[in-house]
């Protein structure tokens, strides 16, 4: 990559590091990214999709497939520790997951497309909002404006810090999990605590639900891996004159399948709510931040593979699918392609930590990368 562009791509990763902005809100974000990718003359730009997505289209005008390549546009809510002079200057806001170098990984690809435009079908550079909420990718594929295009591949990597630089890991089949977030409330009724018997307090049925929740993938016929964390537990108030009358329980569960998704949440729903009624109380149920199951297409994972090679990367193939999960997964759900991860290097803060910041060794590997996909579909 010449010196020229990879200053450009990481002044650009400096002013989204500095100015970023949480799921839901990346109006300002979506703006510096159209303006740094008009000057490459795309065919066409489209603007908003679900919300503030976006869709470059570079077109050779000629017959061939559509190629997607996605970034997240999103931010989190974490306050930076750092203190470079790229420091997010928003309170409790900050990229912590590398999505402000993914973002310039794409954006890099205008360039290359720009002095080597396609000459079969379109390739189109794609950003989604809200993928820490597991929500951007769904209101993209609800809006016609991305679903109009039709793509026959779609692409997207995450950087994995702790892995050597520009190692390549992926697998075809399933590479990330599904998981969904629960939250139960259950209403019972407070009393004094010297008079119990007065009141309905949840606390038996908030810590038998629990357990169950514990219990529930051991007892629960599965095709493969899943697990169930319970991570919020609420009784009652610091009140020790007060029986409690209300108690809030949250646990997320995943599976590398989304039918097991589908079978966990069902069941755990009813056992809950069976427990809430043996105990006589009321009873309010919320799925939330829920994400598919990321799975990777065999040709495209070869492609992947191939472009490694090409540029000299390792490539690991993964035994074991990731447990986390990633919402790329909706977009692999409707169209064939695949997700990698790519090796941020050693001895690094993992993602979501305060101290995490997206390495810039790492943007001309990504670029290059995406660049061999385009070469193998579209040149
Ligand atoms: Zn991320
Ligand atoms: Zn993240």
């Amino acid at each position: 990559m010449n010196k020229q562009l990879l200053d450009r791509l990481i002044s650009l990763r400096q002013v989204l590091h500095k100015y970023p902005e949480v799921s839901g809100q990346e109006a300002q974000t979506a703006k510096r990214i159209k303006k740094f990718i008009a000057d490459y003359q795309p065919d066409e730009i489209i603007e908003n999709i679900g919300t503030y997505g976006l869709a470059f289209i570079f077109d050779s005008k000629n017959e061939g497939p559509v190629t997607v390549f996605r970034s997240e546009l999103d931010a989190l809510p974490i306050e930076e520790i750092n203190n470079f002079t790229w420091k997010s200057v928003v309170p409790e806001t900050s990229h912590k997951c590398g999505h402000d170098g993914h973002m310039v990984m794409i954006a890099g690809l205008a360039d290359y497309l720009y002095h080597n435009p396609p000459k079969r079908g379109k390739v189109i550079l794609m950003y989604q909002p809200e993928e820490e909420t597991g929500t951007g990718a769904l209101k993209m594929l609800q809006d016609e404006k991305f679903t109009q295009l039709n793509p026959d591949y779609v692409f997207a990597l995450h950087n994995l810090p702790n892995v050597p630089l520009g190692e390549i890991r992926c697998r075809d089949d399933v590479f990330a999990a599904a998981s969904v977030g629960m939250i139960i409330r259950l209403k019972g009724k407070t009393s004094h605590a010297a008079q119990p018997e007065k009141g309905k307090s949840p606390a038996g049925a908030m810590a038998e639900i629990i357990q169950m929740l514990e219990a529930l993938v051991r007892e629960t016929e599965l095709s493969d891996f899943a697990l169930i964390t319970p991570v919020f537990a609420r009784l009652g108030e610091k009140a020790f004159g007060t029986t409690p009358g209300y108690a809030e329980v949250m646990a997320t569960i995943r599976s590398y399948r989304n039918p097991d998704l589908d079978k966990l949440k069902k069941s755990a729903r009813k056992k809950a709510e069976m427990i809430a009624e043996t105990y006589g109380l009321s009873f309010d149920f919320e799925w939330v931040e829920e994400f598919s199951a990321s799975i990777n297409q065999k040709e495209a994972v070869e492609m992947i593979k191939v472009s490694a090679i090409e540029n000299g990367l390792n490539y690991h193939h993964l035994t074991t699918p990731n447990r986390w999960s990633e919402d790329f997964g909706y977009f692999l759900e409707k169209y064939p392609g695949a997700i990698f991860g790519l090796g941020a290097g050693m001895d690094m803060p993992e993602l979501h930590n305060p101290d995490y910041d997206f390495p810039e060794d790492l943007i001309p590997h990504g670029v290059h990368i995406f660049q061999s996909i385009i070469k193998q579909i579209n040149q």
